[in-house]
């Protein structure tokens, strides 16, 4: 395979109509008993390890294995159900579009996301786009959506068993984030507006393609295949 494609998923594949943030709050008060909660702590473009980090210092938890672990196990168990109460959706022509690059042999899918490994695979498949992707880099241990990438690009070699040179990868998301962790692992950057930054916002982060979304999947297409 020639090219590799790290897609977020949040606001690039899918929008899950909130079931995510949902799941953070009914966890945090299964587990904690936390109710009133601060929501101005910023989630778009980051990783659910520092999204909860920031929560948990907020509201005074303290940060160890087993609070960490009851938080993520009582999370998972309220994204299942989030996702079923919730109404959200596939993004405009991301169904076309990976299947179209699934059909090529030449194009290998992963993801490159903050969510926690375990909440990633739910939301795709939820949403039956699990199929395409076989590896990624999540948001369990890292702060830092660059090492996220670092990762995602560590794991892309991994499965392709070989070193993948740095311009035949495609970062693929929906943030000024986004871009940057491109930029930091030297991948070609797609910024798409289908999320909650505007086409402006996210030109000024330079990424090197702009798209309003992917129901015209032929730029990317084209340079793909
Ligand atoms: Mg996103």
């Amino acid at each position: 395979m020639r090219h590799v494609c790290l897609f977020d998923i949040d606001g690039t594949l899918l929008n899950t109509g909130g079931a995510g943030q949902a799941a953070m709050e009914r966890a945090l008060e299964a587990a904690f008993g936390l109710v009133d909660l601060n929501h101005d702590i910023p989630a778009a473009g980051r990783t659910d390890r520092a999204i909860t980090s920031d929560l948990f210092a907020h509201h005074g938890i303290e940060l160890h294995d087993e609070s960490w672990n009851s938080f993520v196990t009582t999370y998972v168990e309220n994204l299942r159900v989030s996702l079923a109460d919730l109404t959200g959706t596939v993004l405009p022509g991301i169904v076309e579009l990976l299947d179209e690059l699934a059909s090529h042999g030449d194009v290998s899918m992963g993801l490159l996301t903050g969510n926690f490994r375990e909440g990633a695979w739910l939301k795709l498949s939820h949403y039956k786009l699990d199929h395409h992707f076989a590896y990624g880099g999540f948001g369990d241990d890292h702060h830092d959506r660059d090492d996220v990438a670092r990762t995602a690009y560590a794991e892309a070699c991994r499965h392709l068993k070989r070193d993948v040179e740095r311009e035949q990868v495609w970062v693929i998301g929906d943030t000024p984030s986004d871009v940057r962790c491109g930029r930091a692992i030297g991948a070609n950057v797609i910024a798409v507006a289908t999320g909650i930054y505007s086409a402006d916002e996210l030109a000024a982060a330079e990424p090197d393609y702009l798209v309003a979304d992917f129901s015209d999947p032929g730029m990317l297409l084209a340079r793909l295949i």
